[in-house]
């Protein structure tokens, strides 16, 4: 079977794999027909890579980068993609909360569901799946090479799924699964950065500076817009700004991806989506007193400017961390039915899943995506869109 693989920077190819086999009571085997591509890969695909490894080798970036993703960070052939919508082809015996056939998607993060942390809805860092090599790593996800553990990418014919019972969340009936492509990951993502906040603020003012996190921002912003806030959407991209226009949110330029302007209003809830190092004060500073700042950002270098005595000041919350997928996926699934929440304008550019080494490797598509009708045609094709 094909897995699509990272070669070297910007380089992707199909690799002949065996397929995939059972080797627990719980897991399954499924093949995706949507995939589309985590603003993250959008980074390891590009030349922007050779500049991580070189920051690495150099130790300009935070020892724990090494730790989790390796050196060099996505060696090749790395199997890439954590983020699709996947069809149930075989499940193992101890599997039953889903059946072959069923459109499932799948967390980019494995867990386990039963661990301390994944009780408590940390599954990002369920330490059953981080220790399931014997050694404990940092990460235990798909599509992040070796380091990240043996799951291999979602860019695949076929790839297996541990613990089926609690990882897939099935499809709620009459949801598009072209909506839904970057549930596993950018989509939940930006769900988490302002529902929560949003249930105890419903009026509140957000303020989402967008970049390059490119597809989480949008979300965060349009899901914010769809739950009655009142968004201002800050980047330099006319594209992304049109995107976030088109989701409710007011758009606002700055003068570039790493200009921003002076603070001058404050918001109840800032997300900092830039993943650019001036982007954390300029978030923290936009933020109102009691105010919660959201940074879905990776900021991987070794030290990195936060104004502490800005938010002692404010008295804001900073919430630094990784999505947990797993824990919330059925609610974000549920959400995304129930307000008919246009996700897919976010992501409008289908390719065929044939094509995805070109597709993928693409800069000028915000989220590029994978799709291939399923083996059972009850669902609508990619041509909706
Ligand atoms: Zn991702
Ligand atoms: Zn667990």
């Amino acid at each position: 079977m094909r897995e699509l693989n990272l070669l070297a920077p910007g380089t992707l190819r199909w690799l002949d794999r065996p397929e995939p086999k059972l080797l627990r009571d719980d897991d399954a085997i499924v093949r995706p027909f949507v995939a589309s591509r985590c603003d993250s890969e959008w980074t390891a695909a590009s030349s922007l890579l050779r500049v991580l490894r070189f920051c690495s080798r150099a130790r300009l970036l935070d020892p724990v980068f090494r730790d989790a993703f390796g050196a060099p960070a996505f060696a090749g052939p790395c199997a890439v993609g954590h983020e699709c919508v996947a069809e149930v082809v075989e499940v193992g015996p101890a599997v039953a909360a889903v059946g072959v056939g069923d459109k499932v998607v799948v967390p980019f993060t494995v867990s386990c569901g039963d661990c301390d942390y994944c009780r408590r809805g940390l599954t990002a860092k369920c330490v059953t799946a981080r220790r399931d090599s014997g050694q404990e790593r940092p990460l235990a996800w798909y599509g992040h090479g070796s380091p990240t553990g043996p799951y291999g990418g979602m860019v695949s014919d076929f790839f297996r799924v541990p613990y089926a019972n609690h990882m897939l969340a099935r499809l709620p009936h009459g949801l598009e699964p072209l909506r839904v492509a970057a549930a596993s990951d950018n989509l939940t993502d930006g769900f988490r950065c302002v529902v929560p906040h949003l249930r105890h603020r419903p009026n509140a003012r957000v303020l989402v500076v967008g970049g390059l996190a490119r597809s989480v921002g949008l979300y965060a912003a349009g899901i914010a817009a769809a739950c009655g806030a009142q968004v201002d959407y800050l980047d330099s991209s006319p594209e992304r700004l049109a995107v976030a226009e088109a989701l409710g949110a007011h758009p606002k330029e700055r003068p570039g991806l790493l200009r921003f302007p002076r603070p001058s209003e404050s918001y109840e809830v800032v997300v900092d989506a830039s993943n650019v190092p001036a982007g954390v004060p300029f978030s923290i500073r936009s933020t109102a007193p009691g105010g919660i700042c959201e940074v879905p950002s990776y900021h991987m270098a070794a030290y990195t400017a936060v104004p502490l005595m800005h938010m002692t000041l404010t008295d804001i919350t900073l919430h630094v961390g990784l999505s947990h997928p797993g824990a919330i996926l059925p609610e974000v699934l549920a959400w995304v039915h129930d307000n008919d929440f246009a996700a897919e304008k976010v992501a409008p550019e289908v390719s065929d899943f044939d094509d995805a080494p070109k597709a993928y490797g693409t800069k000028r598509v915000t989220k590029p995506v994978l799709y291939r009708a399923p083996l059972t045609r009850s669902l609508p094709t990619a041509a909706k869109y």
